[in-house]
């Protein structure tokens, strides 16, 4: 089985200048797509094949295909950043492949490649490259990098046919108004993953049993989910979408991976991120009723998310059955803060990437 060569069919009829601009002035997130998407295929006894890139097109599919009854289906997120020079640059993709590799192993999925996830990356933005926002703000192009199951048939198995598709957004800042603390509800009723389960992939269904608890949420008045530890139901795991990190003066701590975690490449590179600022960082056990006291008793002096989507975000408010508090004075912490710059300085092409980060297209 070799490795596919992307060839490229780019589109005889992209947008204008004129109106990728409008679009660019406002991306928002999620809502607007550039004008190619990479496919490659993957048939049973002849591995991958079949890679281009081509216009952005909808998907046909047999009301049959699998992945649209089993789920079996995965993705990854991750951004192209314009740099200072007006070159393009992504982070960390090879961490995003083996991510996706992960996944398609706990769904039953052929494994793509590190290089091939890369190329087919590479090959999107440069074709698209107009559509990356320019240097200077916190906006970016997100990359949706994904796979499905496309055999047809209703047997539950894993199925013999796979597509792998990447396509790509533009993304604006994520606090256009400067950055703003998120509330947080502590779910004591449902849990996002189960030990031995799927938490650790990125795959569809982890999303989709989340919802409920969104929903719940929102009549709480908060905007993201806490999820705790299945088995005991007090271990802090992490938000919907986003790791979190406790702030206890100079140290960071966040909770170890279990298997029902996902390991965030934004929580794995703050780790690092953080001693070369000169912070301890931890992975440890953090437990909700722990948070509250420590809250209470001022140890615990700020909490944040943080994932690819807003790099940081604060956490303000906090309500569990019972109770409700407000980390720092509602205001995003000065580690915080720091932490938050320091990351986007190096996505952003300012601040010496001393770890290889930046993957240059
Ligand atoms: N946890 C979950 C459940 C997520 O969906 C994400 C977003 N991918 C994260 C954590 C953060 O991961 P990353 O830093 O790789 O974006």
């Amino acid at each position: 089985m070799t490795t596919p060569t992307i060839e490229l069919k780019p589109s005889a009829s992209p947008l204008s200048d004129a109106e990728r601009a409008a679009i660019l002035a406002n991306p928002g997130f999620g809502r607007h797509f550039t004008d190619h998407m990479v496919v490659i295929k993957w048939t049973e006894g002849r591995g991958w094949h079949d890679g281009q890139l081509v216009p952005y097109a909808p998907l046909s599919l047999d009301p049959a295909t699998m992945v649209l009854h089993y789920a079996q289906e995965i993705f990854e997120g991750l951004k192209a950043y314009r740099q200072p020079d007006g070159t393009v640059a992504t982070f960390r993709p090879e961490k995003n492949a083996q991510r996706f590799q992960a996944s398609a192993r706990r769904l039953g999925m052929p494994e793509l490649p590190v290089e091939t996830f890369i190329e087919a990356c590479d090959a999107l933005v440069k074709q698209d490259e107009a559509w990356v926002p320019a240097h200077g703000g916190e906006e970016s192009l997100y990359l949706r990098p994904f796979m499905i199951a496309t055999e047809v048939g209703l047997g539950v198995k894993p199925a013999n046919e796979y597509l792998f598709l990447v396509i790509a957004s533009p993304a604006g800042a994520y606090f256009p108004g400067g950055v703003k603390p998120v509330s947080i509800w502590v779910s004591e009723d449902h849990v996002r993953a189960v030990p031995g389960g799927m938490g650790d992939a990125k795959t569809g269904g982890n999303y989709a049993a989340s919802l409920l608890a969104q929903a719940e949420a929102a009549e709480q008045g908060c905007a993201q989910v806490c999820y705790l530890d299945a088995v005991e139901r007090k271990w802090v795991e992490e938000l919907g979408g986003m790791n979190l990190y406790f702030v206890y003066g100079n140290k960071i701590v966040t909770p170890t991976l279990t298997g029902s975690i996902l390991e965030g490449v934004t929580r794995d590179s703050l780790l690092q991120v953080a001693r070369d600022l000169g912070y301890e960082a931890e992975e440890g056990r953090v437990s909700v009723d722990q948070w509250q006291t420590d809250s209470a008793n001022g140890t615990l002096t700020e909490v944040f998310a943080c994932g690819t989507a807003a790099v940081i975000t604060p956490v303000g408010t906090v309500k569990r059955t019972g109770a409700e508090w407000t980390q720092g004075a509602g205001e995003p912490g000065e580690v915080t803060v720091k932490l938050r710059q320091a990351l986007l300085d190096i996505q952003r092409g300012t601040a010496e990437d001393q770890h290889g980060w930046m993957h240059k297209l």
